[in-house]
């Protein structure tokens, strides 16, 4: 096997893997939703080797369990799990922040502006599922533009699983992340007052995980063909 073919097997996982964690993230998928993986075979239009390794990929990220007898599912995060979560997302989040040197903002000046263009849009509309996907992008960005991208790969895996967790144990349908609290963090970024970009952002993460029920848990019903095919 050429190395040519072995890049356009793992674009095609990846692929897979995008496909499943946008729907994952957007609360498409929710936890526990069987993934089967006749249904994405047919739905993404891809080959049962490249759906089997893209599970794989996503059961060693805890985003998806693989159980012997019953397939694929996405996972469905215990209490104790969450809150592991928002503790490593606090120490993650406080160093991407801490490494968020005024030079950058200034380099990624239009960048910022857009995502925080995007995000009002967004909260000024209803499209519930846009609010989401801005909200988490504005944590996702952060980690892209912190230049580790140790720290931002680590962040990837932990928004996902922060997703499952938002849609399993979040009883209200507030979105979760208050819109001024990331301006507070961009303009603290701004002035180069980093202790106080730290600060807002382990207050919101505090705040964010204070809105979860982390006591039950009920998976809702779904169609893996339609939130695949969105
Ligand atoms: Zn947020």
């Amino acid at each position: 096997m050429g190395s040519r073919t072995v890049t356009a097997k793992q674009r095609e996982v990846q692929r897979i893997v995008d496909a499943l964690h946008r729907a994952i993230a957007q609360h498409r998928l929710p936890p526990g939703t069987r993934l089967i993986e006749a249904q994405i075979v047919e739905t993404l239009q891809a080959n049962r080797n490249h759906v089997q390794a893209a599970l794989q990929r996503l059961a060693l990220q805890k985003v998806v369990t693989i159980e012997a007898n019953r397939g694929a599912m996405v996972a469905q995060p215990t209490a104790k799990e969450a809150r592991d979560v928002f503790s490593a997302r606090r120490a993650i989040e406080r160093a991407i922040v801490e490494s968020i040197t005024p030079a950058i903002m200034r380099k990624q000046r239009q960048r910022v502006a857009t995502h925080m263009n995007n995000e009002r849009n967004a909260t000024d509309h209803t499209d519930r599922r846009a609010i989401v996907r801005e909200l988490s992008e504005f944590h996702l960005m952060l980690g892209a533009i912190c230049d580790n991208s140790v720290l931002s790969d680590i962040l990837g895996n932990l928004m996902v699983r922060s997703s499952l967790i938002v849609a399993l144990y979040q009883r209200n349908d507030v979105p979760s992340c208050a819109s001024n609290e990331h301006q507070q963090i961009i303009t603290a970024l701004e002035n180069g007052d980093r202790e106080k970009a730290v600060a807002v952002m382990i207050e919101h993460l505090e705040e964010l995980e204070g809105q979860l029920v982390l006591e039950s848990a009920a998976p809702a019903e779904f169609n893996l063909k339609q939130a695949l095919s969105e």
